[in-house]
């Protein structure tokens, strides 16, 4: 299961962030990852909480952002959503398409107290 350890690095980040403003305790920590990572949401925040006990992150809330993937047309410059695997420019029907996004995998922010 990859979650368990994106889940234990992204704790990992989380942690160290908030040492660094003297937080007692992590309350919310946003997410933001690639639709091309292929995170499950629940299985993903059942391993945030299970990394997160007995942390200072321990009980906090994981908000998941997955962002879809994107590609570029090669021939005519066209940005587009890439949905089901479809790697066809919809403006030309191209099939030379570089993919943009839906790889990024970071920690957006955090929420202290
Ligand atoms: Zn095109």
């Amino acid at each position: 299961m990859h979650e368990m350890a994106i889940a234990h690095s992204l704790i990992k980040i989380a942690i160290a962030a908030a040492e660094k403003e003297g937080a007692r305790r992590i309350t919310r920590v946003n997410v933001v990852a690639g639709e091309l990572r292929g995170i499950v949401p629940t299985q993903f925040t059942f391993c945030f909480s299970l990394m997160a006990e007995n942390t200072i992150a321990s009980g906090a809330y994981l908000g998941l952002e997955i962002t879809p993937v994107t590609a570029k047309c090669k021939n005519c410059g066209e940005s587009f959503v890439v949905e089901d695997y479809r790697y066809v420019c919809p403006k030309c029907q191209g099939e030379d398409v570089q993919t943009v996004g839906g790889t990024e995998l970071r920690l957006r922010d955090i929420e202290v107290e």
